[in-house]
């Protein structure tokens, strides 16, 4: 079996017996192919191959190459299927397994559009949720109904990077007949596999880290081929498909995920014990420092290393930030994560502008959180950065 860097490097690669063919695939921009005859059509579309909506070969590269990934060391084969953003992702993996009247339970801590989704969107379609505390089994237990389809949470939350209990989620989920679905967008593959504790579908905003530079919209569903099955058929008709480019961009961009993730581990966890030292800092929260209260589950859950996102709280909240933004060189704001380069986000203006202070403040979220997906940049230049940053605020 080989190691998950190795697997990243040739994932769902084209078959090594076509001579003198490009070592880097080839895009296929067409939204049609064309037939000699009825039988060679018919055979195609048997097998939906053909039409741009239900994918081409760089779909099903790229496919494989997360379904590998996410498989490496399990048990048993995995399938995924590849489309247009990580809410397509979401939208795809819930609405292809529930029906009207069906009930999901959702970690509260989960991506602010995810809840809009779940309250607003799929709740038209007789599908209720209830949005709690994942940190609470109790509460997760006393919210389930016999209607309750899927768990979903997210690993490495946004913005206060807390880690869920998979294992123990897994089995509330189990015992109620419901599946766990996981978003694993922050950590990618290359650091957890939320299978390997008990997950049975994995979703990915392909946006973020997996594609990693900042220039693709797009998700990926990873589940066992029977479930998968249900998802593409799904996905066939509903549409949401990624554009080949982008497929393939996001084939590349894995190509260096597991040194891109290494870095981003190395830098964050760097950056996370500078600030946490700093006097105009108040709070730090990264799985991976000792003083996280995640720290032993991530330990468990996430071994190489928690990620490229973490937070922190400016002891002079939100003019400190003012203060410091434009003194800032290397790093800029920027509403997303997961990209090379070092980006801040102000989280109570962004994802969580929709609450009010009160609301906020429950959530954990003061107006001076500050959250910092960290780049590739050499760390001396990013901590140097910060340094002269924070230093004269
Ligand atoms: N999941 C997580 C954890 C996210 O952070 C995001 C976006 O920020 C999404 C899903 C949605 O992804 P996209 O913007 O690609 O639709």
């Amino acid at each position: 079996m080989p190691h998950s860097d190795t697997l990243a490097v040739h994932a769902g690669e084209p078959g090594l017996d076509r001579r003198d063919a490009s070592i880097t695939p080839d895009i296929t921009v067409g939204s049609a192919s064309g037939y000699p005859d009825l039988a060679a059509l018919d055979a195609a579309m048997a097998e939906h191959r053909g039409y741009g909506r239900w994918g081409t070969e760089n779909h099903r590269q790229l496919e494989a190459a997360v379904a590998s990934l996410e498989a490496n060391g399990l048990d048993g084969r995995l399938d995924a299927v590849a489309v247009g953003s990580g809410m397509a992702a979401i939208a795809v993996a819930l609405m292809s397994e529930m029906n009207a009247g069906d009930h999901l339970v959702a970690a509260h801590d989960c991506y602010g559009t995810t809840i809009t989704f779940l309250r607003d969107d799929l709740s038209r379609f007789g599908i209720t949720s209830s949005i709690v505390d994942f940190q609470d089994l109790d509460t997760v237990r006393a919210a389930l109904t016999d209607r309750t389809r899927i768990l979903l949470c997210e690993i490495c939350t946004n913005p206060l990077i807390r880690v869920p209990d998979l294992e123990v989620l897994a089995e509330i989920a189990h015992q109620a007949g419901a599946l766990l679905v996981v978003d694993n967008t922050v950590p990618t593959p290359a650091l957890s596999q939320p299978m390997r504790w008990g997950a049975d579908v994995v979703i990915y905003s392909a946006t973020k880290n997996l594609s990693g530079h900042a220039d693709v919209i797009g998700g990926v569903v990873v589940g066992r081929p029977s479930w998968v099955d249900g998802a593409r058929a799904f996905a066939r008709t509903f549409g949401p498909t990624l554009g080949p480019f982008d497929a393939w961009l996001t084939l590349r961009g894995i190509r260096t995920l597991a040194v891109r993730m290494a870095r981003h581990t190395g830098n964050a966890l760097q950056l996370a014990r500078f600030l946490e030292r700093h006097p105009a800092v108040s709070r730090v929260n990264y799985p991976a420092l000792e003083s996280s209260p995640f720290g032993a589950r991530a330990n468990r859950l996430l071994p190489g290393g928690a990620g490229a996102l973490l937070s922190f709280e400016l002891a002079g909240g939100k003019p400190a930030l003012e203060a410091m933004l434009p003194r800032l060189r290397l790093v800029r704001l920027m509403p997303s994560l997961g990209s090379v380069v070092t980006t801040l986000s102000h989280p109570a203006s962004t994802s969580h502008r929709g609450l009010d202070p009160t609301e906020r403040a429950r959530a954990g979220i003061g107006d001076g959180l500050v959250r910092c997906s960290v780049g590739l940049e050499h760390s001396d230049d990013l901590l140097e950065d910060f340094q002269r940053a924070l230093t004269s605020s």
